[in-house]
């Protein structure tokens, strides 16, 4: 199935007076399983991209589908609920909650989820943070934690309610590159034990090469599309 089906997308922002295409056309279609990097270099329409396929923004034209469901016709309230239900978010920098530990950054999304007592979320969440290698590190917050550990947390916090998709913007940038290569693998391994899709951006050709499917942007289109 299709998580995400975009036909002829444009996303133009207004700067003053001038208007910037910060995507052109672009026609994709995202598939369960799929484990992608977006890359092209900076101000190539990467966030923008993922913005679109995380129903964070709505485009200029063209028309975005998540699970079937059309996007274009949603009120913000309705596309929240898809992101909720859906769609897990990792950032260039971890954006973790600085007062919480690393267990309560995780258990947070749950909690305003409601749907789980205390027990099973406490038992939830330490099963992921087991799963992405920080079982030991729970109780830190994050400025007691390595950027790399930190980025583990995020991708726990990404994960627990157990989305159709994960999607990370230069998730790796903020990391020396063997940290950025085990958060690869970790994205990895997730990908296949949980059929997890990813979708992360990079301009970093060392990230590139973990993609089983890499989508090329150039001045806000696609330069190429292709499996690996
Ligand atoms: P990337 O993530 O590849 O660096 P972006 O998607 O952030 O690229 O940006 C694509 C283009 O759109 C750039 O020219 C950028 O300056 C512009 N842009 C992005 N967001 C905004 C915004 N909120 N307002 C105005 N211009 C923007
Ligand atoms: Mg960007």
């Amino acid at each position: 199935m299709a998580i995400n089906e975009m036909t002829g997308v444009c996303k133009n922002y207004r700067l003053g007076k001038t208007e910037v295409k910060a995507l052109s056309d672009v026609t994709v279609s995202i598939e369960e399983g799929d484990f992608i990097s977006i890359a092209g270099p900076s101000g190539s329409g990467k966030t923008t991209m993922l913005n679109m396929l995380g129903c964070l923004d709505k485009p200029t034209s063209g028309s975005i589908a998540f699970m079937k469901n059309n996007i274009n016709e949603m009120k913000p309230g309705q596309l929240a609920d898809i992101r909720n239900a859906h769609i897990g978010f990792v950032f260039q920098s971890f954006n973790l909650i600085p007062v919480l530990t690393a267990f309560e950054n995780v258990e947070f999304p749950l909690i305003l989820q409601k749907n789980k007592n205390v027990e099973e979320r406490a038992k939830h969440v330490n099963e992921i943070l087991d799963e992405v290698g920080i079982g030991e590190l729970k109780h830190r917050r994050p400025s007691d934690m390595s950027g790399g550990q930190q980025q583990r947390v995020a991708i726990a916090r990404a994960l627990v309610k157990n989305p159709k998709l994960v999607l990370a913007d230069e998730p790796t940038a903020n990391l020396d590159s063997k940290t950025g290569e085990n958060i690869l693998k970790l994205m990895l391994e997730i990908n296949k034990s949980h059929k997890t899709t990813f979708v992360f951006s990079t301009h970093d050709p060392m990230v590139m090469n973990f993609a089983k499917r890499l989508i090329k942007l150039h001045d806000g289109q696609i330069a190429s599309d292709e499996k690996r």
